[in-house]
């Protein structure tokens, strides 16, 4: 069974008596990379009694994390001729030639290969033989929250998708691998590599990761044209959306209007649609169509193999860009930002 383009798209949702743990019990799971993600499977697999062993080049300063984590370490390809389950967490851009070079001349009639995302196995970069499961148990969150939540006894959300059922059996061991490192216990949504693919990638580009950055330097930049001081438009563009967005998060938008004063929700309610026009919508369909169609992988590939120069620049010109510095000063003089700091370095993993 291998994926249909027409399929239309359900929303299962699982949880932890869904699952059942024997489907991964017996298995050894091999967990290649230990960045964000890769360290959260591994300890959160192994934690729940899965055999895992740790995929790290021979030079990999993440080497001494794992074992420091009492994990096994072996080579990515050992790792790969050893286990049942490869679980592919090396970067997005490295994952077809550690798949060329490490995974695919290990690979047994039976195996499954296993992802985060779903990127290269949507766009062909990965074509796995046909007779490996191939699945997908992607947390809807950073690794550091999967870690901790999974030791606290807590759940992280979670998708589960099927590309490639060799076995019969693909279905039920994501599940159950999406149990041991902690999904379950939040809800696991089924869904399929091109839907978790598509919408993932039209999500950071056109609201969360795009959208919002354009949304937030336009809107310093016009207060700054004005006359208006660079901290005020810093207070007012990027410091404040943290606080409407927690209010979106904690009760959705109805939440947020009904924290904000009547003033503010009648001044968004109108002028909202009018910044965000016909216009943007235009351009965000054709943003999906990119993705859709193939042309923003193709362009992100080609990037790649030329060197990333346009990536350099672009990356460059944002780092210049004087919000950052006004940011930086103001965030230096105010003590609300340490609390979160403090965390995300202590979260942070070697690469
Ligand atoms: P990462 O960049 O944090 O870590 C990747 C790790 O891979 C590195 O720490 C290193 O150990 C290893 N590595 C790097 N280059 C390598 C190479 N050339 N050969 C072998 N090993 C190498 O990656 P990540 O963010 O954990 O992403 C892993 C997967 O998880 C991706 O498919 C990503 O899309 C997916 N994902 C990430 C997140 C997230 O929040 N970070 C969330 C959901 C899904
Ligand atoms: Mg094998």
């Amino acid at each position: 069974m291998t994926e249909d383009d027409t399929q239309t798209f359900n929303s299962t949702v699982y949880y932890d008596e869904d699952a059942d743990e024997e489907a991964i019990a017996h298995e050894t799971v091999a967990v290649l990379g230990y960045g964000s993600q890769g360290h959260a499977h591994a300890q959160n697999l192994s934690e729940s009694g899965v055999d895992v062993i740790v995929g790290l080049r021979e030079d990999s300063s993440s080497r001494s994390a794992a074992e420091s984590d009492g994990l096994r370490v072996e080579t990515p390809a050992d790792a790969a001729a050893e286990a049942d389950i490869v679980s592919v967490l090396v970067p997005d851009t490295v994952q077809p030639d550690v798949y060329e070079n490490a995974v695919e001349p290990n690979l047994d009639a039976g195996d499954t290969l296993q992802f985060a995302h779903g990127f290269n196995i949507h766009y062909n970069q990965i074509q796995p033989p046909e007779d490996v499961d191939v699945t997908m148990v992607a947390p809807k969150s950073p690794g550091h929250l999967v870690r901790r939540n999974y030791e606290n006894d807590e759940g992280t959300p979670g998708l589960l998708a099927v590309y490639q059922d060799a076995t019969g059996d693909a279905h039920d061991q994501g599940l159950a691998y999406a149990a041991a490192i902690g999904c379950t216990r939040a809800g696991v949504v089924e869904t399929s590599f091109r839907e978790e693919t598509e919408t993932d990638l039209f999500g950071e580009q056109a609201v969360l990761c795009g959208g919002v950055t354009s949304l937030v330097k336009q809107g310093y930049e016009t207060l700054v044209d004005a006359g208006y001081s660079p901290e005020m438009a810093y207070f007012e563009c990027l410091n404040e959306l943290k606080l409407i967005v927690d209010l979106m998060y904690e009760d959705g938008l109805g939440g947020m209007w009904d924290s904000v004063s009547d003033t503010a929700e009648y001044g968004g309610l109108t002028q909202g649609d009018v910044i965000v026009d016909e216009h943007a919508r235009e351009n965000m369909e054709e943003v999906l169509e990119k993705v859709q169609n193939g042309e923003f992988a193709r362009e992100w590939i080609a990037e790649n193999q030329a060197g990333r120069p346009s990536y350099t620049q672009l990356r460059t010109a944002e780092k210049n860009h004087e919000i950052e510095a006004v940011g930086e000063e103001l965030r230096g003089l105010f003590a609300w930002q340490d609390e979160e700091e403090d965390e995300e370095e202590s979260a942070e993993v070697t690469a």
